[in-house]
């Protein structure tokens, strides 16, 4: 099957340039004055996700002949990371729905495109993707959720777990096995256009380290019928490769948080660390806080540059999933590391609530766990070169 270009790949600087200066005015203005608040107390930011709907950010990926933005990647990248610069978790919600969206969009029939996507683009109805279960997150084969054909339905069973937006979401992609018989496994799975309704329950909101304010939920499903027409491109056996090209652009924005979370450690370590005096000058002064500030820097600029590259061969339609593999385990490596570096350069006070850091320490390490985990990066990256490069 061949991946489309973006016909939007080649967006005018200008044009771009508008998307991102107004990302960063409503960043500026209504975001930061209230990611503590929303962060601390885990509260659902409604507000601000009204007005992400209003600026269109449901709909970014989202073809303009369907109601979207229709941005390539890399602008969609660019906008991430700017907004994880100052809060993460904020981008979850609109990532999470997009994959959902792309996976329709990509591999959906025209008419299910028709039906779903001008409504996602709006943000009318939200979701996310429905991979992981309680026995399943890595080895995907292994998930039990089964839909069962009865006349012009799918009848499914089965549970799901730690989905995003799983409690405030409308509607899911949901990976079930419509022949739980075969062999291999992946070529008996399916990808759903899963909304809620009866025998479509959801659990409570997972407590979490951080990653606050998006709710992550375990999913059940007793007796769920959704009609026939709601399988994604309308062959069964299609949902495996459906759900992990789906990762790709998962993997590209989960690089872009950990950019932009690499980018704000490394900004709040340069303001402190030119203001907090010790031995009579500012910390920024010394050389143990210079090796690390020359190394965080460093650490971020090479993670943006490889997710901008992953986001290039995306948008021009190239298999890209080593290249998004290496964006995303640099990019949340470097996250976190610049996270930890932050905190220390802010000395005791990195360890209170009362300064952001403490929160992209916390927000950084889900990105080296999500959309699949660095240690199978690093397999998938290997697996990759070696086809690339036969001997
Ligand atoms: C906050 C949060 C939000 C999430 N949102 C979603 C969502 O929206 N939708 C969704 O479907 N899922 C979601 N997930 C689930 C997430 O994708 C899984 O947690 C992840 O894929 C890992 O699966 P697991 O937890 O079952 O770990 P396991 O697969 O059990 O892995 C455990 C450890 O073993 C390692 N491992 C496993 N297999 C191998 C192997 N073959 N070789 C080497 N190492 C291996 C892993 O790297 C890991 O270190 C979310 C998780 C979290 C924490």
């Amino acid at each position: 099957m061949t991946i489309a270009a973006n016909e939007a790949a080649c967006l005018d600087p200008e044009e771009e340039q508008a998307f991102l200066d107004a990302i960063e005015r409503w960043v500026q203005k209504e975001v930061r004055p209230v990611v503590m608040e929303h962060d601390h107390g885990d509260i659902w930011p409604e507000k601000l996700v009204g007005q992400m709907a209003e600026m269109g950010l449901f709909g970014a990926t989202i073809g303009k002949e369907y109601g979207g933005l229709g941005l390539p990647a890399t602008t969609y990248a660019k906008i991430i990371a700017y907004i994880s610069s100052y809060w993460m978790a904020i981008t979850g919600i609109v990532n999470s729905h997009l994959i959902m969206a792309a996976a329709v969009e990509r591999f959906g029939t025209e008419e299910q495109k028709q039906k779903w996507l001008p409504r996602f683009a709006t943000g009318e109805i939200r979701g996310g993707l429905a991979l992981t279960e309680p026995n399943a997150g890595t080895d995907l084969q292994a998930i039990r959720t089964v839909a069962r054909r009865e006349g012009d339905e799918y009848v499914i069973n089965g549970t799901k777990t730690w989905i995003s937006n799983g409690i405030k979401g409308e509607c899911f992609a949901l990976l079930v096995k419509t022949d739980p018989n075969a062999q291999p496994a992946y070529k008996g799975m399916s990808l759903m256009i899963a909304p809620k309704g009866e025998g479509f329950s959801v659990g409570k909101k997972f407590d979490k380290l951080g990653y606050k304010s998006i709710d992550s939920a375990e999913m059940v499903f007793d007796d769920y019928r959704i009609p026939a027409e709601n399988l994604i491109g309308g062959i069964e056996g299609q949902g495996f490769f459906q759900a992990t090209g789906g990762l790709e652009l998962g993997r590209i924005n989960v690089a872009a948080r950990g950019v932009g979370l690499a980018d704000g450690a490394l900004r709040l370590a340069t303001e402190y660390a030119q203001v907090r005096k010790t031995m009579g000058k500012p910390i920024a002064e010394h050389q143990a806080i210079q090796l690390k500030l020359g190394e965080m820097v460093t650490r971020a600029r090479a993670a943006r540059l490889l997710t901008l590259d992953a986001a290039t061969a995306y948008d021009r339609g190239e298999r890209c999933d080593m290249e998004a593999g290496m964006a995303k385990y640099f990019a949340s490596e470097a996250a976190v590391r610049n996270s930890e570096e932050s905190l220390r350069i802010h000395g005791g006070y990195g360890y209170s609530k009362e300064y952001d850091i403490e929160r992209f320490y916390r927000d950084s390490i889900l990105m080296c766990i999500g959309e699949g985990t660095n240690e199978m990066q690093r397999i998938i990256i290997s697996k990759q070169w070696v086809k690339r490069n036969p001997a």
